[in-house]
């Protein structure tokens, strides 16, 4: 490194990786700023007020090796390991899908259900991270949650998670959907299964190239896991125990139907923060 380089402050480094990462990001100087704050491990407050001071050579070695990361196309989730999804800093890597702000939506409605002052059971199918497991567990700590994932690897994430939080009231289990559960019934199931076609072009594009497909993509017409749900669920639920389930904008006709089809009532849609149809919810009679 020439010793030129060496003079530029962290904010002129900063302006220079907005610039490199411009084409690969919507919000190329937000992701500059984040890479920046890990990369020296500091606060953004540290960065407002020291921001015109030189930055030191292994602040730039450390910085610039993210920088090309992002300019691969990583996720920034990925590249600082750490994504806030309700009122939790989750541990992320590519073993689990970065959690979506849509997906509170799910997380509100579940809460919506489950009232604060009794002891509910609440199954979350494919946890990922935990986002959904562990933001209800933290709202609902009378709760007992039980989450799954087919993958290990995304189990030990999600493990993390829980202790890294503090919560005792949620626990694991490796399973394919409701494979390991036996007959075990609870007051509400919710999920976010993979449910995006193996067509779809957008898995081409963005962070989604380096998310697990096994956590994006639904066999068929994208919608073989959610059908598979629907349709065992209801060995799995309480009386009137309660179905919530992510799904892709243009598809709540068809999980409608499913839920129709299976005998469910009080079908709900609930539309995301672009408006979206998102997450569908339903009540099991039996
Ligand atoms: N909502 C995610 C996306 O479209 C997909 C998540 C999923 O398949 N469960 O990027």
């Amino acid at each position: 490194m020439s010793q030129a380089e060496n003079t530029r402050t962290y904010q002129a480094i900063i302006d220079d990786a907005t610039k490199i990462i411009y084409s690969h990001s919507d919000s190329p100087r937000i992701d500059a700023e984040v890479m920046l704050q890990h990369a020296i491990d500091k606060p953004l407050a540290w960065l407002i007020a020291y921001g015109d001071s030189v930055a030191t050579k292994e602040h730039l070695i450390s910085f610039y090796q993210l920088v090309a990361l992002r300019q691969q196309g990583q996720p920034i989730a990925y590249i600082t390991g750490h994504k806030e999804f309700w009122s939790l800093d989750l541990t992320v890597n590519k073993s689990v899908l970065i959690p979506r702000p849509d997906t509170e939506i799910l997380v509100e409605q579940a809460l919506e259900r489950l009232a604060s002052d009794s002891p509910a059971t609440v199954l979350d199918l494919g946890t990922g991270s935990g986002a959904i497991a562990l933001s209800i567990a933290k709202e609902r700590p009378l709760d007992a949650v039980l989450a799954t994932d087919s993958q290990t690897s995304a189990l030990e994430v999600a493990e993390q998670n829980a202790q890294s939080h503090q919560l005792t009231n949620v626990s694991f289990i490796c399973s394919d959907w409701f494979s390991e559960l036996a007959s075990q019934k609870f007051d509400l199931i919710a999920s976010n299964p993979p449910y995006i076609e193996p067509q779809d072009p957008h898995l081409q594009k963005g962070d989604l190239r380096f998310e697990p497909s096994s956590a994006l993509v639904g066999a068929g017409d994208g919608l073989d896991d959610i059908r598979n749900i629907i349709k065992q669920a209801p060995g799995h639920l309480a009386s009137n125990g309660q179905v919530l389930i992510e799904h892709g904008y243009n598809q709540a006709e068809p999980v409608n139907d499913f839920f129709v089809a299976a005998g469910y009532k009080n079908i709900v849609n609930y539309r995301d923060l672009n408006n979206l149809p998102r997450c569908t919810a339903a009540e099991w009679a039996g």
